[in-house]
């Protein structure tokens, strides 16, 4: 190595070590400094900025500490002891706990759990798509022609076609400029709402989105307020009040919302969005392949244009089959996310090969099989009239596949959910903290693949338990 080399690679590592201030950059901000609309993940882009020195002062005895276990911290503690309240008490009548249950085979209108197989409403696998012939031979050919991932995070290495085939044919479906993908539906809320809010901004959610969205406005360091569910008056009277506190404001709404089985007033809340200068985000996670005359979604639904939102979201892991996230909207706002936002294709890796292929052809086999979601429609529509005329309270679920039966309490909707298990029915009771104590539920999602024998049935079963209990 030359001496200059050398000096160099010296000058380099000092700065690295943050012992050295350049002359350049003293009192500069730090050039991946966090600000609270584009904060780098931690120990990621942080690489290049001056590690803050350690003042330590010298000779003062250190006070020996006892170590502090991680199952001392009160939130492990409680979270134990609610597991164990529940396994404890089905453990006494000889029954598993009804959480991280294994099954052997695909999740879809049945499964099989402990050599038993079960009718089940508890997948979100609503167009029996996770196990077509046409989707696990296309996962197949990419696993051939690529290996099982591509291999590095996309900005790198990582980029292969078949993301940008997937990301054509969603922005296809949105008729917008592009869309991107994301290794996780959840990443995905929580990144590119932590990427477009920031200190001084509003995040206003209807009161029922999903924890991801809630963690993306944490992300985001920006105010988060909620309006009454779905509920386009309670958002106006929310923005009329706030709004102007504010540098911008996103509303975040859900297609169908995943607790309540409800679809979106969405051109109401666009109205007033749009009134008060506020974006307004959608996501689609139990919407896409579900809503609309081809399963386009909420746009379709309500006949909307590409531009009537400023981002749709939506997941891979529902009727799509895979596993994944997705967000659609502008071309350059498409393009900024992938060049910077944190948890997309900058630090984080894409979709593996066999899950862009996969997907690719779960759009294909909704377009080419329509029957499904005809099916899937008459289902969630017999469910749902036959609960109605058994006199259950089924909230406000209409026109979804997603139906709750309000139970009322979280230890009866567990007794509901282990006597349908006894009679060979598998559904998951709702229970604090997912919804309110009093708002204990079973929640039944339908696929395409029930058959009228076996919804006929469970709404037979459950008449006759709620009798009992
Ligand atoms: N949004 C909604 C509305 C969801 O229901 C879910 C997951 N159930 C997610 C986002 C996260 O998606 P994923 O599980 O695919 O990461």
């Amino acid at each position: 190595m030359s001496p200059e080399a050398r000096k160099l690679a010296r000058q380099l590592l000092d700065r690295l070590d943050g012992q050295t201030e350049s002359p350049t950059t003293a009192g500069a901000p730090a050039p991946h400094a966090a600000t609270a609309a584009n904060r780098p993940a931690r120990g990621h882009g942080a690489a290049t900025s001056p590690r803050p020195t350690v003042h330590r002062t010298p000779n003062r005895p250190t006070r020996q500490r006892s170590r502090t276990q991680l199952t001392d911290l009160p939130q492990v503690q409680e979270s134990l002891a609610r597991d164990k309240e529940l396994t404890d008490g089905l453990a006494a009548v000889n029954r598993p706990s009804p959480y991280y249950r294994c099954h052997e085979g695909p999740n879809g209108a049945t499964i099989q759990l402990d050599n038993r197989e079960f009718i089940n409403y508890s997948s979100y696998n609503y167009l029996g798509l996770a196990n077509h012939p046409r989707l696990i031979a296309a996962a197949n050919e990419a696993l051939d022609s690529y290996g099982t991932t591509s291999g590095a995070t996309r900005i790198v290495s990582g980029n292969i076609t078949l993301h940008h085939e997937l990301e054509a044919l969603l922005a296809e479906t949105y008729d917008v400029d592009d869309a991107t993908t994301v290794g996780s539906g959840y990443l995905t809320n929580a990144t590119v709402i932590g990427f477009v809010l920031g200190e001084n901004d509003l995040a206003v959610c209807d009161s029922l989105v999903h924890n991801s969205i809630v963690t993306g406005t944490q992300w985001a360091g920006c105010q988060r307020l909620q309006f009454r569910h779905n509920d386009p008056e309670s958002l106006d009277t929310l923005l009329t009040r706030t709004r102007s506190h504010f540098e911008r404001a996103m509303v975040i709404l859900e297609g169908v919302y995943s607790m309540d089985g409800d679809y979106v007033a969405l051109p109401e809340m666009i109205e007033v969005a749009r009134r008060h200068d506020a974006f307004v985000m959608i996501d689609e996670a139990h919407s896409f392949g579900v809503l609309g005359e081809r399963g386009r979604g909420i746009r379709e639904l309500f006949d909307l244009p590409g531009d009537a939102v400023d981002i749709w979201m939506g997941t891979l892991s529902k009727a799509l089959a895979n596993h994944g996230g997705f967000i659609a909207g502008n071309r350059d706002f498409i393009h900024a996310c992938r060049m910077s936002a944190p948890g997309m294709s900058l630090y984080a890796a894409g979709l593996t090969p066999a899950t862009a292929a996969g997907t690719i052809e779960a759009i294909r086999v909704i377009a080419d099989e329509p029957e499904r979601l005809q099916r899937l429609r008459a289902n969630s529509e017999r469910f749902l009239d036959g609960a109605k005329a058994a006199g259950f309270d089924v909230g406000p679920a209409h026109g979804t596949p997603i139906i709750p039966v309000m139970i009322g309490s979280t230890h009866k909707a567990v007794q509901a959910a282990v006597l349908l298990a006894d009679a060979g029915i598998n559904v998951n009771p709702i229970a604090y903290p997912a919804v309110a104590e009093r708002e204990a539920r079973l929640r039944f999602f339908l696929s395409s693949e029930h058959t009228t024998e076996m919804i006929d049935h469970t709404l037979k079963l459950l008449t006759e338990i709620s009798a009992v209990l």
